[in-house]
């Protein structure tokens, strides 16, 4: 009995893989899109639920289930690891909604319906913040009043912390060294894109903050904003907050500044001269250049950085761009290195570079997978 169930569930989209943890094959990976969408025809995670379970009729055999691993998006500051999942963890995730409203409602929503499944096998929440429990106070602080500091959850929490922490794991595997040894910068560069700076194995600064809106540019959120620009543009459009939270997060980033949120779309657009789209590229790089610039600062030293996700385990344009002029801190690309595609994790700094550069394709679910085996204290 060694496979694990994983569940990721987006705000419209379920994801779902069954792992034989003995060979970590994969037995069944599918995904559930446009969830309560009006082009979809699941109406909403519940009914998505129902159709994984009928996907993998006939694939999944109970008797060999030793968890479900549920990915969930916000643990606020209650979750600093896995967690075997009760009804206590559930009333806990429910108070935290406020955080992220779309997201742990439809986490809970496949939680308890997994539990109804599945009532004999354990089930494990694992959550994205979790691994950047570990930034230290003046990292996490936001300057604002006590009451919404102490009452209202107001601070960074950062987020894609499962990649980020297999991320890590596996650079460090790479340098041949222990991650406690390794001080590093993850740049999960996909749909959604975070920065992480990791000194000897634990986060301590991440550039997604209390929500994933913070940060670097990307495909349909801004990231970092003056603050005030919201309450600009709803005195100037009468404008809700509800509807100026919207478009930041899903009609910002590359879609506005290209038409596209597909970084090989702006790439091809950007190589014929489009000029919307090599101001993206050139906009997305350079947010990228000055968080690691701010990451080499907190960490003093780092030994690696590691591009991961959709456009960091792909964009050779993207790599180059983000890194070009850090020659001079021992950061480069060599050029025939980083042009080289491939689904391997790889080198692709050249031999003289002081600092590692590497391209490490992400694996959440098998961090998942590991993870609810950790806690059930078995080993994957
Ligand atoms: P998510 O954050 O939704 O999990 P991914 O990590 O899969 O997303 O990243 C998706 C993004 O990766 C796409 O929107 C696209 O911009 C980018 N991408 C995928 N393949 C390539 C490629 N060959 N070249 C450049 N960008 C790519």
């Amino acid at each position: 009995m060694n496979q694990v169930l994983v569940l990721n569930s987006g705000s419209s989209s379920i994801k779902y893989q069954l792992i034989d943890m003995d060979d970590r094959t994969r037995l069944a990976v599918g995904i559930i899109e446009r969830i309560g969408e009006a082009s979809g025809s699941v109406a909403d995670h519940a009914a998505g639920m129902e159709v994984v379970l009928a996907e993998l009729e006939g694939k999944l055999d109970r008797a060999q289930l030793a968890a479900v691993g549920h990915r969930v998006v916000h643990g606020g500051d209650r979750f600093r690891g896995p967690t075997l999942v009760d009804d206590e963890v559930c009333d806990t995730i429910s108070k935290l909604i406020p955080l992220a409203p779309l997201h742990n409602p439809a986490n809970l929503t496949l939680i308890e319906a997994a539990r109804a499944a599945f009532p004999d096998t354990p089930q494990v929440a694992v959550f994205d913040t979790a691994f950047h429990q570990t930034l230290p106070e003046h990292a996490y602080t936001y300057a604002v009043p006590q009451s919404w500091r102490e009452d209202l959850g107001v601070r960074r929490y950062g987020f894609h912390g499962t990649s980020h922490q297999y991320v890590s794991r596996r650079a460090a595997a790479m340098l041949g060294r222990r991650p406690e040894e390794v001080n590093m910068i993850v740049l999960h560069l996909g749909n959604g894109a975070s920065v992480c700076a990791i000194r000897e194995g634990k986060s301590i600064d991440t550039s997604m903050g209390m929500t994933p809106l913070e940060g670097l540019i990307m495909g349909t959120r801004s990231g970092d904003l003056d603050p005030a620009v919201s309450a600009y543009i709803a005195r100037q459009t009468g404008r809700t907050a509800e509807e100026i939270d919207l478009t930041l997060n899903k009609e910002s980033g590359l879609l506005a500044l290209a038409g596209s949120n597909d970084l090989r779309d702006i790439d091809a657009a950007a190589a014929k001269g489009n000029e919307p789209a090599r101001l993206a590229l050139d906009a997305y790089c350079y947010r990228i250049r000055k968080y690691i610039g701010a990451y080499l600062a907190a960490l003093g030293r780092v030994d690696a950085l590691a591009f991961t996700a959709g456009v960091g385990e792909n964009s050779a344009t993207v790599r180059a761009g983000a890194l070009a002029g850090l020659d001079h801190l021992g950061i480069a690309v060599s050029p025939k290195r980083n042009a080289q595609h491939s689904k391997e994790e790889r080198y692709i700094s050249p031999y003289w570079a002081e600092t590692a550069v590497l391209v490490v394709p992400t694996d959440e679910e098998i961090e998942i997978a590991d993870q609810a085996l950790e806690v059930l204290g078995r080993a994957g």
